[in-house]
């Protein structure tokens, strides 16, 4: 048990004792539980699931939560990683580059996060080593044990007391026995001592295999990992078994019984076919309730907000599984088509709009590198919508035109986003307005009118120091268009950006003069965010600088997808004869 003295001490770093916690101001102990979320066996198991789930399981009893993911690499965000190795690069609304696990807790819990949700060992570090220089630690030697674990322990508590949290869910990245995750465990650990009983738990996320050739669930991997957990001083509260099948009885008992966690908090987490029906199956297994008693929060619980929240749920829920008569098969043309966690928000916000619609969404991977004037009718045969996603540098883009010329050509519903926004001025801009040389300064360096370009002065506007946009912006939509019919008439909206180079406003008298409606601008810069073609001329023809999938919420789909399967979905309804001859397959 954590003395109330020591805490009191805590925070003066010249003291000679040996506990080093500095407080944020208004914590208020006791108040924020927190429960800690760990990796065993394996990395991938889907702590961030899970977490999220458990998470949402306990807002919807009306209590306040807040995750927290804690990365072990040096990298001070997300930003510079590469997709192929580490999936999609998920903004949140104040600009920070995070994982794609955040992109999950968002759609899970429908609450949009902040930097105070997200650290790296880079930020931790760096922070440390600054105030180091500050002189934050005069007259000690800085050490990983007290100093780098206090600061883990501090930015946990400051997340609990900006939100005012009832639950702090801490996922540490990774898998125990790391050692690029070994202070965070021990940061945990102290935490959970210094705070007290009932006020923390940690939950193992294990793994149990299923090997073909055997046909029957082993616990020993399982058992070890747990073991490691053990040794460096945690004995988790309760256990949940990653498996592709339903853990049995007995593999649940041998679990509990080496591990000394009773078998009730002992919890199958089995694959499911949806994200969105693992809160479900585990709040059948009971866990919610184990997690209320363990840090004796059922006073908080708001049993009328449950009943609501519930039924709400399950109304996606219910719509996710049973088969749906109709398909709508959307192209994306993306660059990283070999893995799909760098689009993982794009399938998400596809997967909110199959069950709001009542019909499958399949995508169709396409890489544009392969795609040519001469076979992009064949190779868009048989779908009923594109997406160009986002993407960095001129590797495929070529290719991306002539899929936009296509689609513009022949009715077929587009939606560009961010590049594929700005791939489709470019293209109107050569095919439509008669500037054959329009280019991007991203991949056209070298002087072709550059229709997409860097503009450091609009940057400067917006204090961003010239280089990426990034975040929630504002978005003003004008009346009468597309936009602003799936916006429900609003006037504005917000969306989430990444982008460096936009449209030059120089050419947009010209655009504007051939045809291409902006139909989402800046408040009061000349940014251009959202583009369309009038319904005259083409049935679904819209673009967006930013990422809409990024604020795709089961509940609250993404307009600008509603849209594009809506109209993919005409597009697939439409006689035969309508499609045009190219379209045939
Ligand atoms: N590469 C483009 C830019 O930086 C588009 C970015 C994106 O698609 N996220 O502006």
């Amino acid at each position: 048990m954590a003395s109330t003295e020591m805490l009191g001490r805590l925070g003066n770093s010249q003291d000679e004792s040996e506990f080093y916690t500095p407080m944020p101001e208004g914590y208020r102990r006791g108040h924020t539980k927190y429960v800690i979320v760990l990796g065993t066996v394996m990395s991938g198991l889907g702590k961030g699931i899970f977490s999220s789930s458990l998470a949402k399981l306990l807002q919807d009893k009306g209590l306040r939560v807040a995750p927290i993911k804690m990365e072990g690499y040096l990298n001070i965000d997300s930003g510079t990683l590469n997709p192929y190795r580490h999936g999609e690069v998920f903004v949140m609304d104040d600009g920070l580059e995070t994982d794609m696990d955040l992109g999950t807790y968002e759609r899970l819990l429908d609450q949009d996060l902040n930097a105070a949700h997200y650290t790296t060992n880079g930020q931790i570090l760096s922070g440390v080593l600054r105030k180091e220089r500050e002189g934050g630690y005069l007259g000690r030697d800085v050490q990983v044990i007290p100093h780098v674990v206090g600061e883990v322990k501090l930015k946990l508590r400051e997340l609990a007391v900006k939100t005012n949290a009832d639950v702090v869910f801490v996922e540490v990245g990774g898998t125990v026995g790391d050692y690029e995750n070994s202070f965070y465990l021990e940061a945990c650990r102290q935490l959970a001592y210094e705070e007290g009983e009932g006020s923390s738990m940690f939950v193992a996320l294990t793994y149990i295999l299923e090997p073909g050739a055997l046909g029957e669930q082993k616990s020993k991997a399982a058992q070890l990992g747990i073991r490691k957990l053990m040794e460096v001083g945690v004995h988790p509260h309760v256990i949940a078994c990653r498996a592709t099948n339903p853990v049995t009885e007995k593999v649940r008992q041998k679990i509990s019984m080496f591990t000394n966690v009773p078998m009730k908090r002992v919890f199958s987490m089995h694959d499911q076919t949806s994200i969105y029906l693992v809160p479900d199956s585990l709040r059948v297994g009971g866990i919610d309730r184990e997690v209320l008693t363990i840090l004796d929060l059922h006073d908080r619980v708001d049993q009328a907000k449950e009943d609501r929240e519930r039924e709400r749920w399950n109304w996606f829920v219910d719509r996710i599984q049973p088969p749906k008569e109709k398909t709508v098969k959307i192209a994306v043309t993306g660059k990283y088509v070999s893995t799909r966690d760098a689009y993982a928000s794009i399938l998400k916000a596809c997967e909110h709009c199959s069950v709001h619609l009542g019909v499958n969404v399949d995508l169709e991977w396409i890489d544009t590198t392969q795609i040519d004037r001469s076979n992009v009718a064949k190779r868009l045969s048989g779908v009923h919508g594109i997406i160009v996603p986002g993407g960095f540098g001129s590797r495929g883009t070529e290719g991306k035109i002539e899929c936009i010329k296509f689609a513009r050509e022949n009715n077929l519903p587009y939606l560009g986003i961010c590049l594929g926004f700005q791939m489709a001025v470019i293209e109107y801009a050569r095919n439509v307005c008669g500037m054959t040389d329009a280019s991007s300064s991203e991949f056209d360096p070298n002087g072709h009118r550059a229709v997409i370009d860097v503009l450091p002065e609009q940057k400067k506007i917006e204090g961003l120091g010239g280089n990426m946009r990034l975040g929630g912006k504002d978005v003003e939509i004008k009346a009468g268009t597309i936009a602003s019919r799936l916006f429900d008439n609003a006037t504005q909206c917000r969306l989430r950006f990444r982008h460096r180079y936009e449209v030059d406003p120089k050419f947009i008298p010209q655009l504007e003069a051939g045809g291409l409606i902006f139909s989402g601008k800046h408040p009061t810069q000349p940014i251009m965010q959202m583009l369309e073609l009038p319904t005259s001329v083409h049935p679904f023809f819209v673009g967006t600088q930013a990422h809409p999938e990024m604020t795709s919420r089961p509940l609250r789909p993404s307009p600008l997808f509603m849209g594009l399967v809506q109209a993919g979905l005409d597009y697939a309804n439409k006689p035969a004869a309508a499609v045009p001859e190219k379209v045939k397959a």
